[in-house]
C-alpha cells in the first residue's frame, strides 16, 4: 500500500500536459479527465488543480472548504455531461486502507453500469 510523502505526482505532469489526459471538464479551480484504467463505462478523475495540501481528505483543513465542495459540484455538472442521470457513484480513496495509489485529492465519478453495494 502506498503512503503519503509529499512528492509531486503524476496528477502534476497531467496538469502540466507533460502527460496527455482526456479532459472531460475544467474551470478555474478544477480538472476532470478519464481514468487510464477504467472500473467503469464511465470513469473520470476529478482533480483541484492546485493540490495545496490535499494530498489526501483526511489533510483538508477549514480552508478549503469552499474547494471541497466546488469539486462536487464539478462531479454533478460531469455526472449531467455523461447523461448518468440513471445514477453514477462518487469515491475517493483516502489513505493506505482506503486504496489510494495517488496523494493529489481526487473524485473518481463511476458510471455507465450497475453498481454493487456493498463494495470491497
Ligand atoms: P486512487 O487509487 O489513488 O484512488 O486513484 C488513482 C487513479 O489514477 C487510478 O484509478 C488510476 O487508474 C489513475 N491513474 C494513474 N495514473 C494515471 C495516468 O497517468 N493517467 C490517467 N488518466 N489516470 C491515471
Amino acid at each position: 500500500p502506498l503512503r503519503d510523502t509529499g512528492a509531486p505526482t503524476i496528477f502534476d505532469k497531467i496538469l502540466k500536459k507533460e502527460i496527455p489526459s482526456t479532459a472531460v471538464y475544467e474551470d478555474d479551480l478544477v480538472y476532470a479527465f478519464r481514468d487510464i484504467s477504467p472500473q467503469a463505462p464511465t470513469h473520470i478523475l476529478i482533480i483541484p488543480k492546485q493540490r495545496d495540501g490535499l494530498t489526501q481528505l483526511i489533510k483538508a483543513e477549514e480552508k478549503h472548504k469552499e474547494l471541497l465542495g466546488h469539486l462536487l459540484y464539478a462531479a454533478k455538472l460531469i455526472a449531467v455531461q455523461e447523461g448518468l442521470e440513471e445514477g453514477y457513484r462518487v469515491v475517493i480513496n483516502d489513505g493506505p486502507d482506503g486504496c489510494q495509489s495517488v496523494y493529489h485529492l481526487h473524485l473518481h465519478l463511476l458510471g455507465g453500469r450497475k453498481m454493487k453495494w456493498p463494495p470491497g
